[in-house]
C-alpha cells in the first residue's frame, strides 16, 4: 500500500481531533503516513496517539525554533517526505494554516490541490463543496501528487487496536531568510470551551442579537451543551464577537453533530461554513429567513424569549 501524508494538527502536547480524522480519510487511500513539525521531543509525545488513530509511520521534523515559524517548516517537511515517500496523496486539515500549508506545497510540487474535501474514495476522487456550499462536485488530481485539505469533522476518526507506528527523524530545512517568523503573539482567552473545529456542539450568534451584550445567551445555550461558541461575519464586522470564532466562507468551517444558529438569516457566505453540520437547529424572527430552509428544525421568534427556554431545559436534562 503506498503512503498518504497526514499533516498533524497539534498543540505540542495533544494532538487535535481534526488529525484523527484526516488519518481515518488517509486509510481508504493507503497507509496514514503522520508528518509532525515541531520543538524536539514533539513527536515522541505524539507518537502512541497517532499510531492508535491509524498512522503506521511518523516523520518528525523537529528543532527548536519551531514555534517562532509560521507555515514554511510544514512545507519544507511535506515536501521532503513527498520525495522520499511517493505517497498517493497529502492530506492536509482545511483551516487557515492548512489551507496555505496544502496551496504552497502543491505551487512546489507542481501537483494539483483540492480543497475542502468532506469524503473521499479508495480511487481518489473527492467530493467538495464549491462556490460558497452552492454545488457539491467529484474531482480527482491527475496531474502530480494529489494535495487535499480535509474539512474538519467530514470524517469519523477511527481508533485502532494495538497500533504501532514506526519513526523516522526527518532533517528540517528552514530558511529563516525566506520564511516568515513569528513577532508578537497574543494570548487568546478561549476559557473551558471546546474549540471551535472540534466541538460536537456549535451555538452561534448573528447580527440578531444585537450586541456583544447579547451573545450571552448564545455563550449560556452553548454552556448548556458543554460546546463551543461561533458568529456570523456580520456579528464580528459590528464587533459584538472575536474574528476567530467567525463560521463561514472567510472564517471557520464547522461540521458538529449539532449547529444552532441565533439571529443569522442564512448568507450563502455562513452556510458554506457550516452546512455539513449533521443536525441544524435556527432560531430567527423572520419566517422568510433562508437559514430557515436548511435548518431541521427552526423556530420562528424572538431568539431572547426562546434560548433562555431551550438553554433550561438542556442544562436540566444534562444535570
Ligand atoms: P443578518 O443578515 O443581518 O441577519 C440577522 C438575522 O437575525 C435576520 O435574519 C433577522 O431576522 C434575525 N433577527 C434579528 N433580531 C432577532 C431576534 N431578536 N430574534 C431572532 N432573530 C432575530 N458571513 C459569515 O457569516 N461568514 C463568513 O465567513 C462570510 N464571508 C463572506 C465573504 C464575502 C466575500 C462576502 C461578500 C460576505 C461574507 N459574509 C460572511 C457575509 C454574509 O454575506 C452576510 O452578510 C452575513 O452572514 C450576515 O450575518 P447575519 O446573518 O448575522 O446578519
Amino acid at each position: 500500500m503506498p503512503d498518504v501524508l497526514v499533516l498533524v494538527d497539534h498543540d505540542g502536547e495533544r494532538v487535535n481531533k481534526t488529525t484523527y480524522e484526516l488519518l481515518a480519510a488517509a486509510r481508504r487511500l493507503g497507509d496514514p503516513a503522520a508528518v509532525v513539525v515541531g520543538p524536539p521531543g514533539t513527536a515522541a509525545r505524539l507518537r502512541e496517539s497517532l499510531a492508535r488513530y491509524g498512522a503506521t509511520s511518523v516523520h518528525a521534523a523537529e528543532f527548536a525554533q519551531a514555534a517562532d515559524f509560521l507555515v514554511t517548516p510544514a512545507v519544507d517537511a511535506l515536501e521532503l517526505a513527498v520525495s522520499e515517500t511517493s505517497p498517493a496523496a497529502v492530506l492536509v486539515p482545511a483551516t487557515t494554516d492548512g489551507r496555505e500549508v496544502a496551496a504552497r506545497l502543491a505551487a512546489r510540487l507542481d501537483a494539483g490541490l483540492l480543497i475542502d474535501a468532506v469524503d473521499l474514495d479508495s480511487s481518489g476522487v473527492v467530493t467538495q463543496i464549491v462556490f460558497g456550499g452552492s454545488y457539491t462536485v467529484r474531482s480527482q488530481v491527475t496531474h502530480g501528487t494529489p494535495v487535499i485539505t480535509v474539512r474538519p469533522g467530514a470524517f469519523e476518526p477511527e481508533e485502532l487496536p494495538g497500533g504501532a507506528a514506526e519513526w523516522t527523524l526527518v532533517p528540517p530545512a528552514v530558511d529563516p531568510t525566506t520564511s516568515a517568523r513569528i513577532t508578537d503573539r497574543r494570548t487568546v482567552l478561549a476559557g473551558d470551551r471546546p474549540g471551535l473545529t472540534e466541538a460536537a456542539v456549535v451555538v452561534s450568534g448573528g447580527r440578531g442579537v444585537g450586541g456583544a451584550h447579547g451573545f450571552e445567551v448564545v455563550e449560556e445555550l452553548a454552556d448548556a451543551f458543554g460546546g463551543a461558541v461561533g458568529a456570523s461575519r456580520a456579528a464580528v464586522d459590528a464587533g459584538y464577537y472575536p474574528h476567530q470564532f467567525q463560521v463561514g466562507q472567510t472564517g471557520k468551517s464547522v461540521s458538529p453533530q449539532l449547529y444552532v444558529a441565533l439571529g443569522i438569516s442564512g448568507a450563502i457566505q455562513h452556510l458554506a461554513g457550516m452546512q455539513t453540520s449533521k443536525t441544524i437547529v435556527a432560531v430567527n424572527k423572520d419566517p422568510e429567513a433562508p437559514i430557515l430552509d436548511l435548518a431541521d428544525y427552526g423556530v420562528v421568534g424572538d431568539l431572547f424569549a426562546v434560548t433562555p427556554q431551550l438553554t433550561q431545559e438542556v442544562a436540566a436534562r444534562r444535570a
